[in-house]
């Protein structure tokens, strides 16, 4: 089901068409929240650091780096910008990182928030859960705990994030949470860990975004033409969209693409002007 600005788009019994349209109804608020351009939402990055090291991960710098903590935001500065958010008409804030919960003050970051009225989801990797935290989620409760997998074994997960015992911490912490009924989402990611060439994973990767472009173009009701895609432009808009800027970039260069080396870690991605 997609929704776009008043209207919703689901699957339609009627073979003719593939999907219908209907109309929501019109709430005050998304009418306002248009009008005044209300941030009815915001992130907060409590911290750049991180008890694991993800091979993917841009924000993960070591649990105990005192640079880091130097310069994350003290309550104080997080409840100035919250005040302000919500002054503003916010309802809802995505708490994260790096690994919120490594924060020593990650309760009172949360209460804040809940004492503030607003909606509150954390992303974390659930390794760092206590009973503490679950106690605080029973009573306080977020909109969602958002855990991401790494992997379904401690092979496959510690792979992913580079830190002996990292499995079982998660899935001590994942336990404590379902145990305490705190509602979870989880998530996942496709991560090219194998011998796999890079290169593969743009068409991978590519063929369902055109097809997912197609559906949405007839969904929003433009023709081909609208969305670019002119008979002149295909082999081009095919070209780059199956292929992707960055492996022409790759095949020019002769540069290996990123791939896992024998030591178990990543090569470096392909960036321009480095060796
Ligand atoms: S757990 Fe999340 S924040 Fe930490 S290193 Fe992995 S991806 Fe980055």
């Amino acid at each position: 089901m997609v929704v776009q600005s008043g209207m919703v788009f689901a699957p339609s019994p009627d073979s003719e068409s593939f999907f219908r349209s209907e109309s929501l109804p019109e709430y005050a608020l998304w009418k306002s929240g248009e009008e005044k351009r209300i941030p009815f939402s915001f992130d907060l990055e409590v911290t750049a650091r991180c008890n694991n090291a993800c091979r993917q991960c841009y924000i993960n710098l070591g649990a105990s780096d005192p640079v880091a903590k130097r310069q994350e935001l003290s309550l104080v500065e997080i409840q100035g910008i919250v005040h302000q958010a919500v002054d503003l008409g916010a309802l809802w804030c995505l708490v994260t990182g790096g690994e919120p919960l490594l924060r020593q003050d990650f309760s009172d970051i949360y209460l804040m928030l809940k004492k503030q009225g607003l909606l509150v989801s954390v992303f974390t990797n659930a390794c760092l859960v206590t009973p503490e935290h679950v106690k605080l989620f029973q009573n306080y409760p977020p909109r969602d705990i958002e855990v991401t997998v790494y992997g379904i074994s401690a092979q496959t997960y510690e792979k992913v994030t580079r830190r002996p015992g990292s499995y079982d911490a998660f899935r001590r912490g994942l336990d404590l949470l379902l145990e305490g009924s705190v509602k979870v989402r989880l998530k996942a990611m496709a991560l090219p860990l194998t011998s796999f060439p890079f290169i593969y994973w743009y068409a991978v990767i590519g063929v369902p975004l055109f097809l997912a472009a197609m559906l949405t173009a007839r969904v929003i009701g433009l023709d081909r033409g609208q969305m670019g895609l002119t008979i002149k432009g295909l082999p081009f808009q095919l070209f780059f969209g199956l292929v992707g800027a960055q492996a022409l970039l790759e095949i020019l260069s002769g540069r290996q693409p990123p791939m896992e080396m024998p030591d178990g870690s990543i090569s470096p991605s392909w960036r321009m002007g480095q060796p």
